[in-house]
């Protein structure tokens, strides 16, 4: 894993180009094609598309910076730019699996992606186990003689589960299949999954890689065994390319990856502390908190935390969907990643019964003291009369016995 203070450096930093006339910001090179001067140029570059600048659906100077950033950054070989986190996983996928090959998947995993293993995938005969990915048992049971894929996502998106990755890979390892990782939580500034062995890491790039709610985008990373055959393929033949214009975008959010992670990590614990203390809540889903089950496991392949969580409630979601309706900070709203803090409101099922609500926050750049008091008011204007803080009492009786 890289030093933490190393990723300021190499997001931060680069070494004179004289191609770029030593320009600090990488120019948008906004063209679809490069010309030469000789057909011998032309044909010497047409052999590797991939790493000659030929056609911008193969290789554009500034979507290869980006690709080059990120790579690093995730301790990869190579890395890809999509249009969508979307067209990233879907071209993973079918980088390695093919016709009558198993899949076996975290039952968590971002809905699309399930959507596309569990639905889609089916008519050309690939068949996708959702497993319950928090133990490792799991994944072994539903290990068939044809499965060639592992699909994580550490930690999941609205229960926050990890998968023990270093198990999996070892598993996977074992029975002769490879692993994709979705990286999108934890960005490469906390969790690097290459080091462990995945064999591609994919981002939703939309999400905090760009950070400033303005792009949408995607990457896989990996080493060049996997990745040589996903780009000649995959990348080149369903065309979904990332811009210059949208490169040059996301670059500018990297630049502040690094320094948007340590503050989004503090303020997230902090808020998620804030509502562990309310009496409204029954569970904090955050693997940062000493209340996760995973905390553990957390701590030994994480080197820090993202600032979207969950919690869960006894309470009415409608009363949460009133209480989101009167925030004055945190906006109604999908996604997450970017400057502003948002929330949205669901409901738990078991045997399809709604068992409590579901409310997911995102933490943005705010002040977290600001997010803390929109909480308490909105909460206090939808149930007056409420002891919000719960512990408050405990809390106070530990306070007289030390004092
Ligand atoms: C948003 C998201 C995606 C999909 O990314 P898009 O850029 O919207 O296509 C994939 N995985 C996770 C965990 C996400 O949150």
């Amino acid at each position: 894993m890289h030093a933490k203070e190393k990723q300021h450096s190499l997001v931060a930093h680069d070494g004179h180009d004289d191609r770029h006339h030593g320009a600090i910001s990488v120019p948008i090179y906004q063209t679809s094609l490069f010309s030469f001067d000789t057909y011998e140029q032309f044909n010497l570059a047409r052999k590797d598309e991939q790493e000659n600048f030929v056609y911008s659906r193969g290789n554009n100077p500034t979507v290869r910076y980006l690709e080059d950033k990120l790579a690093e950054l995730e301790q990869g070989e190579r890395a890809k730019c999509f249009a969508s986190g979307m067209a990233a996983i879907s071209s993973a996928i079918l980088s390695i699996v093919g016709q009558g090959d198993h899949v076996i998947c975290t039952d968590q995993a971002y809905g699309p992606t399930r959507d596309f293993l569990g639905n889609y995938l089916q008519k050309f005969g690939v068949e996708t186990t959702f497993v319950d990915g928090s133990s490792l048992d799991n994944w072994v049971q539903a290990v068939r003689p044809n499965t060639k894929l592992l699909y994580l996502e550490s930690p999941t998106s609205m229960m926050f589960e990890l998968q023990d990755i270093k198990a999996c890979t070892e598993l996977a390892r074992t029975i002769g299949a490879e692993t994709i990782l979705d990286n999108s939580w934890a960005t490469p500034c906390h969790q690097n999954p290459l080091a462990m062995g995945v064999g591609l890491v994919v981002h939703s790039i939309t999400k905090y890689i760009s950070g400033h709610s303005d792009c949408v985008g995607g990457v896989v990373v990996g080493t060049k065994r996997l990745m040589d055959p996903l780009m000649n393929r995959e990348y080149m033949l369903f065309g979904g390319l990332m811009t210059p214009q949208t490169a040059g975008l996301v670059t500018r959010g990297l630049r502040t990856l690094p320094l948007r992670m340590q503050r989004h990590e503090a303020s997230g614990l902090k808020v998620a502390e804030f509502i562990s203390r309310q009496s409204y809540v029954s569970r904090v889903n955050h693997p940062g908190l000493a209340s996760h089950p995973q905390h553990a496991l957390a701590h030994c392949q994480m080197s820090g935390f993202s600032s979207l969580f969950s919690f869960e409630s006894p309470e009415p979601a409608e009363r949460f969907r009133a209480l989101a309706d009167r925030l004055q900070y945190f906006r109604i709203g999908p996604s997450w990643g970017g400057f502003e803090s948002l929330i949205t409101v669901g409901e738990l099922h078991r045997e399809n019964q709604p068992v409590a609500s579901l409310v997911r926050l995102y933490i943005g750049t705010e002040d977290p003291d600001d997010l803390i008091r929109d909480l308490e008011e909105a909460w206090r204007f939808v149930a007056p009369g409420d002891p919000a803080e719960g512990e408050f009492h405990e809390q106070n009786a530990g306070f007289t016995q030390n004092g």
